[in-house]
This record gives structure tokens, sequence and C-alpha cells, in this order.
């Protein structure tokens, strides 16, 4: 007997050879066989003439009203023409190029035709010739070299056939079946294959992405409910005085919003329970201030604290910024690149804990560094302080608290959703008299005006970005247009500013050189891909100009443009693209009219879908089978609410329905 474990060789007619070919498609079991689900399906339901729009591909049934006539042209080329009656329309039907049609076309019989429909002509080109009008949605299965849609669809039915859909198990409680009105196991997965109809379909559907997104809430919420309940963690207890008095000597008072991420990670330092925290904000929204008092609080306690950021001119840059916050503070800097003496001297003093705080990149999480009372990690941009890097502390001998910065706006209820096994602070309010960037929209004709402008703004003193046009999947055309703008541009300015040139093949060093340089205003314009989008601050440069800007989604546009606009002067963004989609210009426009990246975030998600933005794993945010965390938003928020509502019960785990759903979340997990 097949069991679901059972490999493809044992179903009738799959042998080795085409096993190995459906393993590309990670088919390997009859349950992945019977849970690869199609993609889409194509609609052979037979329409009325009347209701196909012109250039659109349809099914037309009708009565064949003349022989068919067979006409070779040119080599192997031929075509077979014949008329259709469809109630008193006559359509003229050709196929091409499959002259053995011809055989089964018998006067008088009626055909259903799969083919483009010509309004104008009242003409159909054939595709396909169906058996017989099939009513039901057809499946149609992403393929892989050697596997197509027929073979597929055999080898699917034969493992229906081989009764193992029968004893696959359920892996929803009942309680959660009858709650949610949703289909068993078995009826989805039979549906999702065949469906009867578009509703079918849908009962389905929200099956199959109900399961996904509550394994998936289930996964976070027990991970999340495991760190609280572990009370091993550091109890940061502050000085709240000393606090209160490094807060009042700023030079600026801490907007509402930050107040209240301050607090909440307060909280969490103080609690015997592991912080997790994410504090999301927009670039310059104060994130980085909020941080510094963090630190600050927990060098109050006896603690160290340590601030991981991508590159090594981030860490400069931050370790300047703290030093001047702190100048009664030892604060020490860790990067990869510095010379041995320096590092040398800079591992002494962390482990000896004469430094209270400590800046650096990844090698602040390397095997050589040993920390003295580390109670709180930061993290600041694209990287995911994971399980792992945990780990790696922990295996040290340290536990710290943990804080991620992240300026990727993603819309409150999303992020608290997606990033459930974390918990979230979110900046929303930018501080009081920031001038909003000006942002305009021109076009390539106006090129020649743009610069002229520039080359006014650069003789007052200003710098600019220039962005090279995004060219997706192909590095070696980024680099290419890059290097031709960055030409012109030097000629274009050869007597009065000096142009430079960053791009993503450089490594990480002649990077952070030519930021420097760029940073100490040796060069006035920088021409850069869009490597540059990581948080350079560099408060001079005011102006950025992108170019082909249409070609970037407005999460990516609104990341590059607040490169500027990080001093007190006025700053500009300049969008230089002809568009040719409608999505295209609509971006534009929202560029030119929003500043708040929680509004482009917000309206990125409907344009485009979460894929696309969040794409990799690097995010944070998984990709799903079958769900779409915008799309299917709705069932991810019930989902997690009826996961966290299990999780917080007490001795859940006790209970024999979420027993199963345990024993289940580890096939389930998206974790590594
Ligand atoms: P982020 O890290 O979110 O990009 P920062 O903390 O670096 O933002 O703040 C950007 C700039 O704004 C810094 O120069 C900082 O000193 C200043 N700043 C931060 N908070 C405030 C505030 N509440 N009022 C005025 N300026 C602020
Ligand atoms: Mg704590």
């Amino acid at each position: 007997m097949l069991s679901e474990n059972s490999p493809l060789t044992e179903l009738k007619g799959i042998g080795p050879k085409s096993a190995e070919k459906f393993q590309q498609l990670e088919i390997f079991t009859v349950a992945d066989l019977l849970l690869y689900f199609p993609f889409r399906y194509e609609d052979y339901k037979a329409r009325s003439v009347f209701e196909i729009q012109d250039g659109e591909k349809a099914v037309v049934t009708g009565t064949l009203v003349t022989p068919a006539n067979l006409q070779y042209y040119g080599r192997q080329k031929n075509r077979l023409c014949f008329k259709l009656k469809q109630g008193e329309v006559v359509i003229s039907v050709s196929f091409f190029n499959q002259p053995y049609l011809k055989d089964k076309l018998q006067l008088g019989s009626e055909l259903a035709i799969f083919g483009k429909w010509d309004s104008k002509k009242t003409a159909l080109t054939g595709i396909k010739l169906l058996a017989q009008v099939q009513e039901d949605m057809q499946p149609v299965y992403r393929l892989t070299q050697g596997v197509t849609q027929a073979s597929l669809v055999k080898a699917i039915k034969t493992a229906f056939e081989s009764g193992v859909l029968e004893r696959l198990p359920e892996t929803l409680p009942q309680v959660l079946i009858d709650k949610y009105r949703l289909f068993s196991r078995k009826e989805a997965i039979t549906a999702m294959h065949f469906p009867k109809d578009l509703a079918e379909y849908k009962q389905a559907l929200r099956r199959v992405k109900f399961e996904e997104l509550f394994y998936f809430q289930m996964n976070l919420q027990v991970l999340k409910a495991r760190r609280k309940s572990d009370q091993h963690g550091l109890a940061i207890v502050y000085d709240k005085e000393k606090l209160a008095a490094k807060e009042a000597s700023l030079p600026f008072s801490l907007t509402g919003a930050q107040k209240r991420s301050l607090d909440e990670i307060l909280q969490d330092m103080r609690s015997r329970s592991h912080m997790n925290r994410l504090l999301q904000g927009d670039v310059g929204s104060g994130k980085t201030a909020v941080a510094s008092l963090a630190m600050y609080a927990a060098y109050s306690a006896g603690f160290q604290s340590a601030l991981m950021v991508p590159t090594e001119i981030l860490a400069e840059q931050h370790y300047e910024s703290l030093t001047q916050l702190f100048p009664e503070l030892s604060i020490a800097i860790l990067t990869s690149g510095m010379k041995k003496v320096a590092k040398d001297t800079a591992l002494e003093q962390i482990r000896e804990g004469s430094v209270q705080m400590i800046v650096g990149t990844h090698a602040l999480i390397q095997e050589n560094v040993a920390y003295h009372k580390l109670g709180l990690v930061i993290t600041d941009e694209q990287h995911r302080f994971g399980v792992n890097q945990r780990r790696v502390l922990r295996e040290k001998g340290e536990n710290p608290d943990v804080l991620m910065m992240t300026a990727t706006p993603i819309p409150r209820t999303l992020a608290i959703t997606a990033f459930g096994e974390m918990d979230v602070s979110i900046i929303d309010e930018l501080p009081a008299g920031r001038k909003p960037i000006i942002t305009r929209w021109v076009k390539h004709q106006q090129l020649d005006a743009v610069l002229s402008w520039l080359k006014k703004e650069l003789e007052k003193g200003a710098q600019a970005y220039v962005i090279s046009p995004l060219i997706e999947e192909s590095e070696s055309l980024d680099l290419k247009n890059a290097t031709a703008l960055y030409e012109e541009l030097s000629h274009y300015f050869k007597d009065s500013a000096e142009v430079s040139l960053m791009h993503g093949r450089m490594s990480a060093e002649e990077k952070d050189s030519i930021m420097q340089a760029f940073k100490e205003q040796r060069s006035q314009v920088l021409v850069s891909t869009t490597v540059i989008e990581v948080g350079v601050n560099v408060p001079n440069a005011t102006i950025m100009i992108i170019m082909d800007a249409d070609r970037f989604g407005l999460s990516q546009l609104h990341q590059l443009r607040g490169r500027v606009g990080r001093g007190d002067k006025q700053s500009y963004a300049i969008l230089v693209a002809n568009p040719k989609t409608d999505s295209g210009k609509e971006r534009m426009k929202i560029m030119t009219e929003s500043t708040d990246g929680f509004v482009l975030a917000e309206a990125d998600l409907k344009m485009r879908g979460s894929g696309e933005i969040f794409g990799t794993r690097q995010s944070g945010i998984p990709e799903f089978r079958v769900a779409d965390i915008i799309e299917d938003y709705a069932i991810l928020e019930e989902a997690r609410r009826v996961a966290s509502q299990i999780v917080s019960q007490e001795n859940w785990d006790k209970e024999k329905d979420w027993q199963m759903v345990l024993k289940n979340l580890k096939e389930h997990s998206i974790f590594d």
C-alpha cells in the first residue's frame, strides 16, 4: 500500500527517469505531488462570441458548416480553414501548421475551439481543438525541462487514484475547521487541482492559505511566548534620573513617537525577559537618537552596549555622533578593516570593560571579541539579527537584549503581523522644523536645464548624488550605465566640479574611500548605482538626481531620496523619467506629492504586492507558497489573532488539538 512518503517511482507509469525530472520541481514523494498546486487555471468554458473582446483568447463552440480546406504554402507551412456557425453568426476559423486536425473535422459536427478572437473579421485563430466542451477549470502547473503539462496532470491523477489522499492526515484541528468553516484537507487538495467551479476553488484556496498563515503565526507566537516566559534575561536596572538628565541635555526634545518608543525599549530592558524589538522609523525620524539613549541607560546600569552597522563608514559616523553625545564615556570602534594595533587595543578595552559602548561592523560578533557585561545589542539597517547571531553571543556567555533598527517603512499593522515574533516600536513622526525635500519630476528632454541648475547649486557649495538607471538582473549593464553617466558628467563639469563614481562591483574599501572623499567634499558629484542606499549621512549633500526613476519602486525611491534632507539646508530630489506605463507615471506623481515613508509604503504595497518590496528573506518577511502577505492580509491577521489566543492560554501545549499543531510546526517552519 502506498503512503504519503512513498517515492514517485512507486506510482504506476512513473519510472526513475521521470521521477528524476520531477525532483527539479521538488516533488519527491506522492504527497509532494498531491501538494503541488497549479499556479493558475485555464477557463475552457464556452462563450458566446458577443461576449469576447477583440484579441482575447477564449473557447468558441459551433457547428462545422463548410469542409475543411488545407493549403500548403512555403516549406512545412500550412493553414487549415473552415467555417463555424454559432447561432446566426458565421465564423472563419484558421489553424496554422496543425494539418492532422483535418481528419477530425466532419461536416455538421459540433466543435469547441480554443483560440484568439478577432471581432473585426469575425474570425478565430485556432490554438487548440478541444475534445469536448470542458466546463471545468483546467489546472496549469509550473513546469521544468522534461516535464510537460500533460505528464504532470497524468501523474497527479495517478496519485489521486493511488488512494494516498484518503490516508493523508488532517493538519488543522477540527475546532478551527469548524470555526472558520474551512474545507477539510482532502477536499481542499482535490479542489485545488480540479475545482468544479470558481466558488469551489476559492474555498479550497482559503483553506490552504489559512493553513499556511496559521502555522506561520503559530511559529512566531510560540517563539515569542518562549522568549517572554524565559526569565533568564538581564534585568537592566538603569538610573532613571541620570537618563532623564541626559535626555534633557540634548539640543532638542524628543518627539512623542520617540518618547513612546524609548519607553517601550526601557521597559523591555528592565524586565527579566529578553528584549527582541524592532524599531522602525523613516530616515531621519530619530531612531539613532532613541537607540543612543537606550545605550546610555545600559551604561547607567553598569552594562556595556554594542551598536552593529553594515559598513565601516557607518560605524565611523555613529562613533562620532556617540562620542559627541556622551563625551564623558569611553567608546570603542571595531571594524574588520582596522589596523592590527588599533584592533588589539579595542579588543583589550572591550574585554576589561574600560569602554562602555562599542560601535562596529560584523566584527562585533566574531570569536575574538570578549565582552564585559554586554547588556544591549543594537543593529542598524539591513541585517536581520537572527537566531544565529543570538546564539553566537550566547555561546560567548552573553545574553543581551536586542534592538533592531530599520528605515524600511512597513505599514504598522503589517509590521506587527509580519514580525510577529518581535515586538515593534514605530516612530511615525518627524522632528519639528524639518524642511521637506522638494521633489520634482522632469522628462529626459529637460536634463540640460537640470544640469545647468545643478552647476549653479554646486557653485554655491552644494553636493549632489546622481543615481544611474537600474537594470534589473544585470549587474554588468548597471555598471555600464553608471560608467557612461559618470563620463558624461565628468565632461560636463570638467572645469567646475569633481565627479566620482561608485558601483556594486567595487570592494567595500573602495566604496568607503569614495564615500569618505565625498563626505570631506573632495568631490561634489557622486554618480552611483543603488549601492548608495544604505544609510550614509552627508548633510552637505542636498541634491539627489535619479535617472530613469520610473524603474524603481516607491520604497526604493524613498530610500534614495532619504540620502538628502539631512541638514538644515533646503534639499531637492529630481526624478528624471519618461515613464511608459500608467503605474510608472503614478509613481512619479506620488513621489512629488508625499515625503511620508508610510504613505509611500502603503501605496507601494497596493501597486506591486509584497514580493517585490520585501523580496528576499533578508527583510525578515518570509515568502509563502500560496499566501500573499498583502492580498491575504485579512487571513493573516485572523491567523495571528487565533494563534496568539491559543498560545496565551495556560497549559495550551497539553491539549490534544494543539499538540497535533505543535507536532506539525517543525515541518511548517519557515525559520532556518
Ligand atoms: P535616524 O536614525 O532615524 O535616521 P537620527 O536619530 O540620526 O535619525 O536623527 C536624524 C537627525 O535629527 C540627527 O541629526 C538628530 O540629531 C536629529 N534629531 C533626532 N531627534 C530629533 C528631535 N526630536 N528633534 C530635532 N532633531 C532631532
Ligand atoms: Mg531585559
